[in-house]
């Protein structure tokens, strides 16, 4: 038995290890993906861990936990990416904490972070949802509502547009998963041709931790995983 701080390094070294081999199997290199660190399920001596492992881009799916962990342990090399649902009420508190929000779901939230960005005077990455299974539980924007809204997106002063997220239908396995990133793969390079020129949708972030190598294979560029760091350490 390792302990836990060990365990979390071995994971973090695996992990990259099968990031670079999946990632070389379609001629790119591992360099080319970053590694998100889903913390939601651990607590601060585990967050510390995967950091000094050196994976310092974390993700958090609740803004107030986003906040608090953000807060709680300032450090400038950690770059937060806000993974989950974004009500527009918390948007004024999670810009200053957050690199990236990669789960930006309907037009009026794009809206009110550009607003909200530039009263902080602050330039902020984000990616768009995408429901690509088109479940109605899930967020997102649909599939066919991606492109009338980047045709309207050019004037936006405070946020940028970096690409587009989702997230694998539940339960259907990894080749459904497959399906699931071909298809915000294919979404993006159509898009591409037509969206504004200030716009550039290089990032897909897609694939979590029983998925994260054949979302490679699809053409990630984020991989979010959380469970698979932690195995063994909890
Ligand atoms: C929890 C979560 C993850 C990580 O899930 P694991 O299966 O534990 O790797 C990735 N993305 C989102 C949006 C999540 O909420």
């Amino acid at each position: 038995m390792l302990d836990p701080t060990a365990q979390i390094a071995q994971n973090v070294a695996g992990i990259r290890d099968r990031i670079d081999r999946a990632a070389r199997r379609c001629g790119r290199g591992g360099e080319d993906v970053t590694l998100v660190a889903v913390t939601k399920y651990v607590t601060p001596p585990e967050i510390r861990a995967v950091v000094e492992a050196g994976c310092t881009d974390l993700g958090e799916s609740r803004p107030q936990q986003l906040w608090q962990r953000a807060e709680a342990e300032p450090n400038a090399a950690v770059r937060w990416h806000l993974i989950g649902h974004l009500q527009r009420n918390k948007v004024r508190r999670t810009l200053p904490a957050v690199a990236m929000i990669q789960s930006v779901d309907t037009p009026r939230l794009v809206e009110a972070v550009d607003r909200i960005a530039e009263e902080l005077s602050l330039s902020v990455p984000i990616l768009l949802e995408v429901n690509v299974s088109q479940e109605p539980a899930k967020h997102g924007f649909s599939p066919d509502a991606v492109e009338p809204f980047l045709a309207r997106a050019a004037g936006l002063r405070s946020v940028q547009i970096r690409g587009l997220m989702c997230m694998a239908r539940l339960g259907g396995g990894s080749e459904s998963a497959r399906e699931d990133f071909a298809r915000l793969r294919k979404l993006r390079d159509r898009l591409d041709d037509v969206c504004p020129e200030s716009i550039s949708l290089d990032e897909l972030s897609m694939g979590m931790s029983g998925d994260y190598e054949v979302a490679i294979e699809e053409g990630a560029t984020i991989v979010r995983v959380g469970s698979a760091l932690f195995e063994g350490a909890l």
